[in-house]
C-alpha cells in the first residue's frame, strides 16, 4: 500500500487508494464471494489480508495506523466493496465506522492510543451492541444495564443482531441506568460474557450475525467510553451518523451492481427475435434505474463533502442519503431481477442475493420510517414560511 507515498498530492494519494482497493476487491474478493456464503463467514486469513493493507481502518487518521481517506474517498472506497461484498463492507461499516470512528470521537488519548492500533491493526475486531430481543427503533429504552461497584461496573442484559457479533473481540455495549444509557468497551475475554449465532437469515448469513449475553459482566472503570450517562445522546447518536453514510454508499453500491447486471442481461437475452434492450418496457425499467443510481451517487457525494467540511448539515443529509439510497436499491434490484427473469431468482445471477442484501438496507442504522421521521422533522422545520398563508 503506498499510502505513506511522499510528494503526491493528497487527492492524489486517496485516488491511488480506492484503486489500489478496488482492485483488491476484483482479485482477493470478487473470486470468493461464493465460498463466504457457503463458510458462513468471511475466513480470518481474509480479514488479515484487510488488516495488512490498512483497509480495516481506511477512513482514520495515519497516527493510529489508518490511510487517512476523507469521508468523499472513504465513500467510494465502501462502494468498492460493497458492489462485490456486503459481508466485507459489513465488516468495515461496524469495525471502522461504527466501532473505530466512535472511539476516536468520544474516547480519552489515554484510551485512544490503547485501543486504536489494536483495532486498526486488525489485533481486535470490533462490533457494535446497542439492540436487543425486545428494543430496535426504540434505543433509547434499551434494557440491558449498569450497576456500579467497588473499581468497577457491572453489565447484565442481552443483544442481538449484532453483526460480526460471533467473531469479535470487542464490543461497544450500550447499558442503562436509571433511564440513562453509557457506552462501554467490554471484551470477549471477560467473565459473563457469552455469543451466539443467528441462524436462518434471509441475507447476512455471512456476518456472524449474533445475540449476546451479559452475565455479571465486570466491566473496569477505564472503559467507559465518553461521558456517563451519555450514552444515547452522544455515543449512539455519532455511531450511527458514521454508520449511515457507510450505509448510504452500501446502498449505492448494491444498485449499481444490479443495474450492470440488469443493462448486461438485457444486451444478451433474447425473445421474440430481439434482443430485451430492444423493447420499450424493458428500457423504461433500465432508464428509470440509471436515473435513481445517478441521483444515489449525488446524494452520496454531497453528504461526503459536507463531511469533509464539517458542515452542520452533514448530519441530516447523511440521512437523506441513507434513506434515499436503501430504498432506491430496493427498487433498482427489483427491476433488475424481473429483466432476468426466471434466470434472476437462481443462484448463477448475482440479482437474488443482491434482491436479498438491499432489503437489509432499509432496517438497518435505522429504519426507513426512522429515517422519514428525522427528514420530516428536519422539513418542518426548514421549509416553514413564517407569516405565509400559503
Ligand atoms: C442484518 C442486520 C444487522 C444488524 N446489525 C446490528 C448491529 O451490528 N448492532 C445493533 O445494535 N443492531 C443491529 N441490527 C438491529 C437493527 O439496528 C434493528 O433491526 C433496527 O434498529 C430496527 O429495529 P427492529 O428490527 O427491532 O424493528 P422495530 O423497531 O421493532 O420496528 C419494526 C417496524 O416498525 C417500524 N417502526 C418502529 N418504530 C416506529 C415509529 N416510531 N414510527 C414508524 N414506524 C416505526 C420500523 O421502521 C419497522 O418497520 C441489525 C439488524 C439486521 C437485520
Amino acid at each position: 500500500m503506498n499510502a505513506g507515498t511522499v510528494g503526491l498530492s493528497a487527492d492524489t494519494e486517496q485516488e491511488a487508494i480506492v484503486k489500489e482497493a478496488e482492485a483488491f476487491v476484483r482479485n482477493r474478493i470478487r473470486p470468493c464471494v461464493q465460498l463466504f456464503q457457503a463458510e458462513k463467514g468471511i475466513p480470518g486469513s481474509l480479514i488479515r489480508e484487510l488488516a495488512d493493507h490498512g483497509y480495516l481502518a481506511a477512513s482514520l487518521p495515519r497516527e493510529y495506523g489508518g490511510l487517512g481517506l476523507d469521508p468523499v474517498y472513504y465513500g467510494l472506497f465502501t462502494e468498492a466493496f460493497g458492489k462485490a461484498s456486503p459481508a466485507v463492507r459489513s465488516l468495515l461499516t461496524v469495525h471502522t465506522s461504527l466501532v473505530s470512528e466512535t472511539l476516536l470521537r468520544f474516547c480519552s488519548p489515554e484510551q485512544k492510543s490503547l485501543w486504536l492500533p489494536r483495532l486498526t491493526s486488525g489485533q481486535w475486531i470490533g462490533a457494535f451492541a446497542l439492540s436487543e430481543p425486545d428494543i430496535g427503533s426504540d434505543a433509547k429504552n434499551i434494557r440491558t444495564q449498569w450497576r456500579e461497584e467497588e473499581g468497577h461496573y457491572v453489565l447484565n442484559g442481552r443483544k442481538k443482531w449484532i453483526t460480526y457479533g460471533d467473531l469479535a473481540d470487542v464490543f461497544v455495549v450500550l447499558a442503562a441506568n436509571n433511564g440513562k444509557s453509557t457506552a462501554f468497551l467490554v471484551e470477549r475475554t471477560f467473565d459473563g460474557v457469552a455469543t451466539r449465532r443467528v441462524e436462518g437469515l434471509m441475507a447476512g448469513g455471512d456476518t456472524y450475525l449474533a445475540e449476546i449475553d451479559l452475565t455479571e459482566v465486570k466491566v473496569p472503570k477505564g472503559h467507559v467510553i465518553g461521558r456517563m450517562n451519555g450514552g444515547f445522546e452522544y455515543v449512539v447518536s455519532t455511531a450511527l451518523d458514521h454508520g449511515r453514510y457507510s450505509i448510504a454508499w452500501a446502498g449505492l453500491a448494491i444498485a449499481q451492481e444490479a443495474l450492470d447486471a440488469m443493462v448486461t442481461y438485457s444486451r444478451s437475452r433474447e425473445q421474440f427475435g430481439q434482443r430485451l434492450s430492444q423493447f420499450q418496457l424493458i428500457r423504461g425499467m433500465i432508464g428509470d434505474a440509471v436515473t435513481k443510481v445517478h441521483a444515489a451517487r449525488a446524494l452520496c457525494l454531497r453528504a461526503g463533502e459536507l463531511r469533509r467540511d464539517r458542515s452542520p448539515d452533514a448530519a441530516i443529509e447523511t440521512t437523506i442519503a441513507k434513506y434515499f439510497t436503501s430504498k432506491m436499491a430496493v427498487e433498482v434490484v427489483n427491476d433488475a431481477l424481473q429483466v432476468h427473469g426466471a434466470n434472476g431468482i437462481t443462484d448463477q445471477y448475482p440479482v437474488a442475493k443482491l434482491y436479498r442484501e438491499a432489503k437489509v438496507l432499509e432496517i438497518i442504522e435505522g429504519s426507513s420510517q426512522i429515517q422519514q421521521e428525522m427528514i420530516s422533522h428536519y422539513g418542518l422545520r426548514e421549509y416553514f414560511k413564517r407569516g405565509s398563508k400559503r
